[in-house]
């Protein structure tokens, strides 16, 4: 591996990139959120043609979480969106590394550890993710916060219809 690294987040195979100037690297957790059989096609195809699947280091872990604690990010951020950003910050140390994501609070923290970030959207066919704040216990959809106002289960981020 050398020169340029692609790290490429859940929506890179929903939208489908493709990136040939570069290795294309992603993480265990993504690989595990790619469940519907199009994203999961693509991610067969991507393999074949070189992808790398890698878990982080668990010392960049700790430096993502407080990066995304001082942002208002951590909240938000799910475990495989901080093991994305951990292989980055990991390769970013060697290689000159483009993170691939449509997740604002995965861009936002990005920016703040020195990662650069193109959206999937950008380098194929637009398909918008709507996200949705909601609660792991009764289900209710809520605007924020992390804890459910009405049975005090914890809120987790989703995508919408899921
Ligand atoms: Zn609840």
């Amino acid at each position: 591996m050398n020169g340029k690294v692609y790290v490429i987040d859940t929506s890179g195979f929903i939208v489908g990139v493709q990136f040939t100037d570069g290795t294309m690297l992603t993480v265990p957790g993504v690989v595990d959120e790619i469940i519907d059989s199009a994203s999961r096609l693509r991610f067969d195809l991507m393999h074949d043609a070189g992808l790398r699947v890698e878990p982080p280091l668990g010392v960049f872990k700790d430096k993502v979480v407080s990066a995304a604690a001082s942002t208002g990010d951590a909240i938000v951020l799910s475990q495989t969106d901080i093991e994305v950003l951990s292989k980055a910050l990991e390769l970013v140390q060697e290689f000159d590394v483009i993170l691939i994501t449509d997740d604002y609070a995965v861009q936002n923290v990005a920016s703040i550890l020195g990662i650069k970030f193109k959206p999937a959207g950008s380098s194929g066919i637009k398909k918008e993710i709507v996200w949705e704040m909601r609660c792991t216990g009764c289900g209710v959809v809520v605007k924020s916060g992390s804890e459910c106002q009405i049975c005090g289960s914890a809120i987790r981020r989703r995508r919408a219809g899921h």
